[in-house]
């Protein structure tokens, strides 16, 4: 199972909400989604259907626009001797731009993720679904139940639950059968508890240490047996490192692995935004040093800190909408760069080169989203990236105060 970086993730987002903005006239969008594992020559054979059939639409500007998406993306899935890695997406059709007008767009998607299912669909917007599916948490945690009669091991992905282990021990009951003495009866059970919590340890701790994307263990159980068993540290310690929090379960069994999640269900949720709200407390807490602070802010100073390679948390609202553009001057190759938003480029204006004064003006040769630029800019010294959401105090006070762009220093760099 693979899971995407939180780059992916918002880079995923940023092309759904593209894609959702557009909006066609009629039903003239079509969606293709193409599985891995699908024949480029089924693709095409069954495009190339679509496309007699779509001769029959009434409206002719509507079957205008949809034979001619169909053909552009015939002649894109060319390129394609087989599908990519995770599949491949394709968005293609007419736009509405407003005024009666429309525009052709098409937006082919390599997915970070598998895509499951072969999938053609002519709408008035574009199916975005399976890509929105993605994006929901799938944050992999470890499942542990343990009493001294049963042990039941289990993986929780997004909400599936998946158990991998079952046991059941032969500690006898805490009373005897009689004919032994008490004291040695309870000597041989001890020893027998010890050798199952021996064993239920070691098998969790092969479970668990075999996948590393777990983000942290729940453990249940009745009783006190399943405290014992974390206190005297049957798991290995990596693992034991990675127990949240325990919980009071009526059941051992399948059973109880429903009632584990259904009780670590809002630590789950909270965990998250915690690990965001953790680090921005320690961002805070630097601004608020009068000496030897570690806190930088506002654009230009993350920027020359990225730049120095002195930047060792970089903190970015996910809320940021700006863009890093190129401008460059046609005769002399003079560039500058500016970071808009969706308004000031929309309004932006290019100027007359400064350098050689040409007549003409500077054009936009490249345009970055403000959040993939500093991101490449911080890989490329090591510098950790942090997309930090807006739906926590800390969060709030990133976007709102220090205009979303922040960052730890690695030592105090005077800027
Ligand atoms: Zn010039």
């Amino acid at each position: 199972m693979t899971e995407m970086t939180e780059r992916q993730q918002y880079d995923l987002k940023r092309q759904i909400e593209e894609l959702k903005s557009c909006r066609g006239k009629h039903t003239e969008l079509i969606s293709l989604y193409v599985p891995p594992n699908k024949q480029i020559s089924d693709v095409t054979s069954y495009l190339k259907n679509e496309f007699s059939q779509s001769q029959n639409i009434k409206s002719k500007t509507t079957r205008k626009n949809v034979l001619s998406a169909i053909e552009s993306i015939l002649s894109r899935i060319k390129m394609y001797r087989q599908p990519p890695e995770n599949g491949i997406v394709f968005f293609v059709g007419h736009k509405s731009i407003g005024s009666d007008q429309t525009e052709m767009v098409a937006f082919v998607v390599e997915p970070p993720m598998p895509i499951s299912i072969f999938l053609y669909r002519c709408d008035s917007e574009f199916f975005v679904e399976p890509l929105q599916e993605m994006l929901v948490e799938k944050e992999i945690y470890g499942l542990l139940l343990i009493d001294r009669r049963e042990c039941t091991v289990g993986i929780l992905r997004g909400n599936r639950v998946d158990l991998l282990k079952y046991m059941t021990s032969q500690v006898p009951g805490k009373h005897g059968k009689g004919g032994q003495s008490q004291r040695r009866f309870e000597r041989l059970t001890e020893i027998a508890a010890h050798e199952w919590f021996v064993k239920c340890g070691e098998k969790a701790s092969e479970i668990f240490l075999n996948d590393e994307s777990i983000k942290g263990i729940f453990v249940g159980g009745p009783g006190p047996t399943k405290h014992y068993f974390i206190d005297e540290n049957y798991l290995h310690y990596e693992i034991q490192d990675k127990i949240v929090e325990i919980f009071d379960t009526g059941y051992t069994d399948e059973y109880g692995l429903r009632e584990l999640v259904s009780a670590a269900s809002e630590t789950m949720l909270t965990l998250k935004i915690s690990q965001q709200k953790n680090i921005m407390k320690r961002f805070l807490k630097e601004v608020t040093k009068a000496e030897g602070s570690l806190a930088v802010y506002g654009e230009s100073h993350v920027r020359r800190a990225l730049t120095m390679g002195g930047l060792d948390t970089l903190l970015l609202s996910d809320g940021l909408r700006k863009y890093r553009i190129t401008l460059t001057c046609p005769a002399c190759h003079y560039e500058e760069h500016h970071t808009l938003d969706e308004e000031t480029l929309s309004a932006s204006e290019s100027g007359i080169c400064p350098h050689c004064a040409t007549p003409t003006k500077m054009e936009i040769t490249e345009k970055i989203d403000l959040i993939d630029e500093l991101s490449d800019l911080a890989d490329q010294t090591g510098c950790v990236v942090k997309l930090i959401s807006q739906n926590s105090e800390e969060g709030d006070a990133l976007f709102s105060a220090f205009g979303g762009i922040a960052g730890i220093a690695r030592y105090p760099l005077g800027i």
